[in-house]
């Protein structure tokens, strides 16, 4: 799909919004409420059109894109509101004895205009999820969510001019020409979805203007299967965490080490929860996902090409952008498999004979934005706690820790830099404005100079 540049109307829609925020229409709490339940309408009344947007994008179950999306923003939503007022409230911290009478706080104020980038895996939740931190912070934004998923994409243009306040949030499609134009912009916080290469661009672009960015990108994500482990439990929850859309997924186990003894069993287990989640045929599963597009298809194929140890899967259907759930064993840490995040149906599953093995190795790498560990030993999950980085981790289970907004969701170095979702969303995208006040009464005026030695004793007792 074509997508034009018609930089008269971006540079249209951008004054609209920076006049709504310099008005400070959106620092009122009832503007901010309306605007929540706005967004949540929207999802009620057209959660048909979003889930058949997402089935035509993405084949998208529609079980799934409830549950992952639509569902997903809805809860976000109701948090929000619910702490709403609690978050808006100036925090009050202490006061040194030097500055004693006086009180202090950071009073959360918002920043202005959010450029939110989405991405297209969940190209619905990732563009409104950035939205919802942006509302309740009382920002205005502009959203370009993924050209590579058209139809999400213009749900999501024609949808929100239609809920809610058009001075303060609007939305731009497009491409590369689109983003780099509304790059080159003034902003006041980007918050960019995607890969690292773009993120870059992203970066690079912010620095013209000193713009803070937040970067969600992705990487590649290690789970590791412990000897002390329910391996029906285990499997069935890297099975749900892989094949969710396909594995297209930021924050899908990239790939397995589990211990040399129970290689068999857990490749069994595997195949046992694939066929229970999937069918024989997960082709003709409602609930298996494909590929975005036949770019991302011929890049997931060229991983294969001459791996000879597929254990499971590798069927491919081009003209349906079919990727079986396939599974690989011991890729060298060399290949491409190994070597870029994979962010598809790929699984390799790797052997280990000891946890410093493994620790060194993810040590050695780039920091994941997410880390699963099968073990119902404590003390290996504190090795893996203390030992390892990433930015979320999740102990015995897969994507479930997305549930809860009270955590924090972000990556760490080329993970990505900035956490969203709940509160931390709201942090994220406000001036936490410190604030002091103070009475003018004692005036203490040993801090004035001219100094002597009597005011410099009595300072540092001050300190
Ligand atoms: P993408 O290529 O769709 O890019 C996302 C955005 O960047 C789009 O809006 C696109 O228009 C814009 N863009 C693309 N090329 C550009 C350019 N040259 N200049 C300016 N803008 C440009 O996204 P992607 O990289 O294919 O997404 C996949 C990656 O996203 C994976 O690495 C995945 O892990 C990561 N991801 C991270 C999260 C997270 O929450 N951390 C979520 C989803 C995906």
């Amino acid at each position: 799909m074509q997508f034009e540049l018609n930089e008269r109307a971006i540079d249209a829609t951008l004054g609209t919004l920076r006049k709504a925020a310099t008005s400070l229409k959106a620092h009122d709490y009832q503007w901010r409420i309306a605007q929540l339940d706005a967004l949540f309408q929207l999802t009620e009344d057209h959660e048909k059109a979003i889930c058949e947007a997402l089935k035509a994008d993405l084949n998208k179950s529609y079980t799934e894109a409830f549950v992952t999306e639509v569902g997903y923003l809805q809860s976000e939503i109701r948090h929000a509101k619910k702490h709403l007022k609690a978050w808006m409230k100036p925090r009050k911290v202490g006061t040194p004895l030097m500055a004693f009478p006086g009180k202090s706080f950071h009073y959360p104020e918002p920043l202005g205009v959010i450029f939110i980038m989405g991405a297209w895996n969940f190209p619905f939740q990732l563009t409104i999820a950035p939205l919802v931190a942006a509302i309740a912070a009382g920002n205005c934004a502009l959203l370009k969510p993924s050209e590579l998923t058209p139809k999400t994409s213009a749900l999501i243009a024609e949808l929100i001019p239609q809920y809610m306040d058009k001075d303060a949030i609007a939305v731009v499609e497009g491409g590369k020409e689109v983003s780099t134009y509304l790059l080159a912009q003034r902003f006041d916080h980007i918050f960019y979805t995607g890969g690292e290469t773009v993120g870059k661009i992203v970066m690079q672009a912010a620095s013209q203007y000193l713009t803070p960015v937040t970067l969600e990108l992705g990487g590649k994500s290690p789970c590791i299967v412990d000897k002390h482990c329910d391996l029906t439990v285990t499997a069935n929850r890297i099975v749900w965490g892989k094949w969710t859309n396909a594995g297209q997924i930021c924050i899908a186990p990239d790939y397995v080490y589990v211990h040399e003894s129970m290689k068999d069993a857990f490749l069994a287990a595997l195949r046992k929860a694939i066929t229970s989640q999937f069918g024989k045929q997960p082709q003709n599963s409602q609930d298996y996902g494909r590929i975005v597009n036949s770019n991302h298809l011929a890049r997931l194929s060229n991983y294969l090409e001459g791996v000879e140890s597929i254990e499971i899967g590798g069927e491919i259907d081009a003209e349906s952008l079919y990727f079986a759930p396939t599974v690989v064993l011991n890729p060298p840490l060399t290949s491409p498999l190994m070597q870029q995040e994979i962010f598809g149906p790929i699984l390799p599953v790797l052997t280990y004979d000891s946890h410093d093995q493994v620790i060194d190795m993810i040590g050695s790498r780039e920091k994941p934005l997410a880390l699963y560990l099968f073990s119902s030993d404590e003390d290996i999950q504190q090795r893996y706690l203390a030992q390892t980085s990433s930015g979320n981790m999740c102990i015995n289970d897969t994507l479930i820790f997305m549930t809860n907004a009270d955590l924090a969701f972000g990556g760490v170095g080329n993970s990505g830099m900035g956490r969203y979702h709940g509160k931390s969303g709201f942090d994220l995208l406000s001036n936490l404005r410190a604030v002091m006040k103070r009475p003018f009464i004692l005036d203490v005026f040993i801090r004035y100079a001219p100094y002597n030695s009597l005011k410099t004793t009595l300072l540092k007792a001050f300190q």
